[in-house]
């Protein structure tokens, strides 16, 4: 990935945890310290492996392990793995890696962003849907009021994918992967989306050639984009597809209850309906995310304990809108994304009625 700040590899195989001291981003800028952050489930999976591959460095490593979920991305848990580092002398030529799916990729990046004012760090994502944080530099925690509210950009040096890591990953947190590649599809590759239906039935079945395909083509599309706009002036901003609603969703069920990509999913649906009944978003166009979403086996609706003016409430926070109005990104066509602003709340509203009705 080339951006204007920063370039760096994205390296997709197999046996990577094994071999990371081999990878010459980390070899290159000989750090003084190590801390490999993780979380409570994929830490014991993962973290020793890693380890003993650093080890072979002659560097000090140590592995920070943080709660599992969404909870972590928070000001209390920023602060204690802050706090580690200053108490165990990590300094400004230290090294985080970030071994974990979006939440430690986010929190551990967020972390080297502001340490010391900015150290490096590499990512190993070991999830599906860590593909599209991994990559791109945006890192974040949440304040309870809003979604990634607290954040940076910060390039990685590096990001390393081991397939061997998503067998381990729950069918659930596969398909949340999967909907952010349908999202990539929808606004910029259109022709991805038929490959993912072609190769489902390989991607199901965790086959490591066709996740490495799958994850190859997704974040050529982000990387595509990033490239083209590195801190959200103009075109990234469409990377937000489905965001919208995605983020009240998540909001508005508390933070870790849903995985995120299903709730993209669902606010794929709804920013089609809201596209429609706006004369933006042609009805084939609408038919389509939908059927997408099937074949998927992904959401179309929203979870039934859901109140539905309580999602407004979190949009209401959104950091896309700007001067009070509603911002959505939506389709005119496949790949053919706009920013559309001045979107009313009962605009919205009408549209979450009718998702219901699907
Ligand atoms: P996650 O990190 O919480 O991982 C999902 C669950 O799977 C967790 O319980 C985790 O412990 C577990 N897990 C992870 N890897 C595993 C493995 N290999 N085997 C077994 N279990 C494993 O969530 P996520 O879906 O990876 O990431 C979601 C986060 O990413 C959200 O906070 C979202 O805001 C963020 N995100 C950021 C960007 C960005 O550009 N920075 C983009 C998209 C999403
Ligand atoms: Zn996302």
């Amino acid at each position: 990935l080339h951006t204007s700040s920063s370039s760096y590899d994205i390296i997709f195989g197999e046996e990577l945890l094994e071999n990371i001291h081999l990878i010459k981003a980390i070899k290159n800028i000989k750090p003084t310290k190590v801390l490999v952050l993780s979380d409570t489930v994929v830490g014991p999976l993962y973290a020793n492996t890693m380890l003993q591959s650093l080890k072979q460095m002659d560097i000090d490593c140590q592995l920070y392990t943080v709660p599992s979920g969404e909870n972590s991305k928070s000001l209390a848990v920023f602060q204690e793995v802050v706090g580690y580092m200053l108490e165990q002398g990590f300094d400004r030529k230290s090294l985080i890696i970030a071994l974990g799916g979006g939440v430690v990729g986010d929190l551990g990046g967020f972390v080297a962003a502001s340490f010391m004012r900015g150290i490096p760090f590499v990512q190993v994502p070991t999830t599906i849907l860590a593909h599209d944080s991994s990559v791109g530099g945006k890192v974040a925690i949440n304040h309870p009021l809003g979604k990634n509210t607290i954040g940076a950009f910060h390039q990685p040096l590096a990001v390393v994918y081991d397939m061997n890591t998503i067998k381990t990953l729950p069918k659930e947190q596969i398909a949340s992967g999967v909907a952010e590649i349908v999202k990539h599809a929808h606004i910029h590759r259109p022709e991805l989306n038929h490959w993912l239906i072609e190769n489902y039935h390989k991607i199901e079945q965790l086959d490591n050639k066709s996740l490495a395909t799958m994850l190859y083509k997704s974040c050529e599309v982000k990387a595509e984009i990033v490239s083209k706009d590195e801190r959200e002036t103009g075109v990234r901003a469409y990377l937000n597809f489905g965001h919208t609603i995605a983020h009240g969703i998540e909001g508005a069920l508390g933070y870790g209850k849903i995985p995120h990509g299903i709730a993209v999913a669902i606010g794929m649906v709804s920013a089609a309906l809201i596209g429609y009944q706006k004369g933006i978003t042609p009805k084939h166009v609408l038919t389509h995310i939908i059927e997408i979403n099937k074949a998927l086996k992904l959401p179309i609706h929203l979870p039934e304990s859901i109140d539905e003016q309580n999602v407004i409430n979190y949009i209401l926070h959104d950091k896309k809108n700007i001067g009070g109005q509603l911002t959505f990104v939506l389709l005119e066509e496949l790949g053919k994304p706009a920013i559309i602003r001045g979107i009313t709340t009962s605009e919205v509203l009408d549209a979450l009625q009718q998702q219901k009705q699907l």
